[in-house]
């Protein structure tokens, strides 16, 4: 497979301006449908539906552009985009089982992927187990079953990382296919596919999309395993991305890189000032040198970007909120990889009725670092530790 510079495929790979009046930014296509001049053309269409523009629910232009462009990163043969990641994440994981199989996930994957393998899988005898991703585990937890080994490395709330080419060498050898979320890295800073995963998924809302203005989701395979996945889950469970959100999500990753460095950048910033600051207990950041599996990340990953948690010195929620409340710059929201920076603390999943259950500490604060100033952002902070008297 012919390989391109990164620069190359986000501004050059698969634009065709010549098909489009030369235009410099790709036109939308919102066509639900393609139309053909002779019946020929339109049965030849019609059997090439996976790469054929004949309806949009299969094939559109804009779509194709992107896919191209994501596939290229990855270092991957295609690419699939659907409405969400969720929706990506389930046509993966569908695509590899069936009645009786046994999906092997990593602990405290995203929430939805979770609920998927747990709750409505489980409706159609598909089996689940949790691993803490090391080798020792992995290996005890096979069997004859397992079909899929799901990885999300690192995780989106505390970032264990887990070593991909080796978890590769351990399963692929008994057929199971492994399947990695790759939304925190993107394929700027770490590409599964060449450690030996055989599947890519994304939340395309985050980095890619980079503006908090389109949801989207990416499945990057080899050639055999897109035909498949579009006969059977993509056109049937028809979870397509929009024409207008393709457009955005390809207009925001012209400048992943550049944001991804500048986010990198300010995570790192933040990282070091909590992780010196005597009101907070742990910084849960890979390439924070506290980390316990910071070799591993810094072996692996190119970057962190911008997204960490700490844990704050108390176990007092008042103080909790009040810490939260005080933040200006970091905006009270789920989400992350746009411009603005956020602040999801695992109290809010907190209410009087689950509080013994919930497995996250009262203290424990997720928040995204974006394109502000690191200065401002770490000001920020500041301000937030003395106005909740921590
Ligand atoms: C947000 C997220 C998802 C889900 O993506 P949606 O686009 O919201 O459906 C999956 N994985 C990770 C790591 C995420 O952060």
């Amino acid at each position: 497979m012919q390989s391109y510079s990164e620069d190359y495929i986000i501004n050059h790979l698969g634009e065709n301006r010549a098909e489009y009046l030369n235009s410099g930014s790709p036109p939308i296509f919102t066509s639900s449908i393609f139309t053909f001049g002779t019946i020929d053309e339109m049965r030849d269409a019609l059997h090439n539906e996976s790469s054929t523009p004949f309806y949009t629910r299969g094939t559109n232009p804009g779509l194709t552009m992107l896919s191209e462009k994501l596939a290229a990163l990855e270092g991957g043969e295609s690419c699939l985009l659907f409405a969400t990641g969720s929706a990506a994440i389930a046509a993966a994981i569908c695509s590899q089982v069936k009645y009786g199989d046994h999906v092997i996930c990593i602990e405290k994957p995203y929430s939805w992927t979770a609920k998927l393998l747990q709750n409505w899988l489980g409706k159609f005898g598909v089996k689940v187990s949790f691993t803490d991703g090391s080798l020792e585990s992995v290996s005890n937890l096979i069997e004859n079953e397992t079909k899929v080994l799901y990885l999300e490395t690192p995780n989106s709330f505390t970032f264990e990382v887990q070593d991909i080419k080796a978890l590769c060498e351990l399963v692929k050898p008994k057929g199971i296919k492994v399947i990695v979320d790759n939304s925190y890295a993107t394929p700027i800073y770490q590409k599964p596919l060449e450690l030996g995963a055989d599947i890519v998924v994304h939340s395309a809302t985050k980095y890619f999309s980079g503006h908090s203005d389109a949801l989207g989701g990416a499945l990057i395979c080899s050639r055999a395993d897109r035909e498949e996945i579009f006969k059977a889950e993509y056109m049937t469970l028809g979870g397509t991305m929009s024409p207008m959100n393709a457009w955005l999500i390809l207009r925001g990753l012209r400048t992943l890189p550049i944001r991804l460095q500048k986010s990198h950048e300010n995570g790192m910033a933040v990282a070091n000032y909590l992780g010196s600051h005597p009101k907070v207990k742990k910084v849960n950041y890979p390439f924070h040198p506290s980390f316990p599996q910071f070799s591993l990340a810094t072996s692996q990953m190119k970057g962190a970007g911008g997204l960490l948690s700490f844990e704050l010195d108390t176990e007092d929620l008042a103080i909790v909120d009040k810490f939260c409340n005080s933040l200006k710059y970091f905006l009270l929201a789920c989400s992350w990889g746009s411009y603005e920076s956020l602040c999801f603390p695992s109290a809010a999943l907190i209410t009087s009725s689950n509080y013994q259950k919930n497995s996250f500490k009262p203290g424990l604060v997720r928040i995204y670092c974006g394109l502000e100033s690191s200065d401002q952002l770490i000001l920020d902070l500041e301000n937030a530790f003395f106005s909740s008297g921590i």
